[in-house]
């Protein structure tokens, strides 16, 4: 099987989303690259009952080369990220992950930019824009996306959800996990007041400090 470890994390990653609350049913997609590859999450399909051999694998231009399901609505964003996205420290992208996380959602119905209400915005940004809306997989959405990726590793798609790439799929994901939980924090923190916010240069700061954090 092509891309077998890809596929086999692909179903991994797409379980897990739905296991942490980041999407409804078969809501979001996820996307892992290899040499010129893609392995893909099937539009539609729900994330239990998929196997690794369900897994689509595309080529660059959107082409299937392995696979009897339909590829995900949002292959135009998913390839317009492995196309054209540069990840701002030079890293290769090699990880798409598309969620419907309720919390970053709502937040992005309401600004056009997350607020810098905790330093761990840092994971993806130094801030993290909203894209503006459009179609759930047109390309019209994933030109407003590549808009809001520059120098950032993730966006809110307004009135939609979130997408974060990464070098790995764990890396995208703890973006995705990381951006819902501060959009959850800031929604509780502006419930209860108004928020102190946080310098956009000590969010800068923390990017940099960021890069030795954890084990080597
Ligand atoms: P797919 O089932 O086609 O991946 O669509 C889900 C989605 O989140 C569309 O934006
Ligand atoms: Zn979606």
């Amino acid at each position: 099987m092509i891309l077998a470890e890809e596929r086999v994390a692909v179903c991994e990653y797409a379980r897990r989303m739905s296991a942490d609350g980041l999407v409804v049913g078969t809501s979001g997609n996820i996307s892992a690259r290899s040499g010129e590859l893609v392995a893909v999450t099937p539009t539609g399909v729900d994330y239990a009952c998929l196997r690794p051999q369900d897994i689509p694998v595309v080529a660059l231009d959107g082409s299937t080369v392995d696979g009897e399901l339909l590829p995900t609505s949002e292959l135009p964003m998913h390839l317009a990220v492995y196309g054209r996205a540069e990840d701002p420290d030079g890293a290769p992208v090699r990880a798409v992950v598309h969620t419907h996380s309720v919390h970053a959602t709502a937040v992005s119905t309401l600004v056009d930019e997350v607020p810098p209400v905790h330093y761990l915005l840092a994971v993806v940004g130094p801030s993290v824009r909203t894209a503006r809306y459009a179609t759930y997989g047109t390309t019209e959405l994933a030109e407003s996306m590549l808009a809001a990726l520059e120098g950032r590793r993730g966006c809110l798609l307004a009135n939609h959800g979130t997408i974060t790439y990464g070098d790995t799929l764990g890396s995208a994901y703890h973006r995705a996990e990381q951006l819902e939980w501060v959009c959850r924090l800031w929604l509780l923190a502006r419930s209860a007041g108004t928020p102190r916010l946080l310098p956009a240069a000590e969010i800068e700061h923390v990017v940099g400090k960021l890069r030795g954090y954890g084990q080597r």
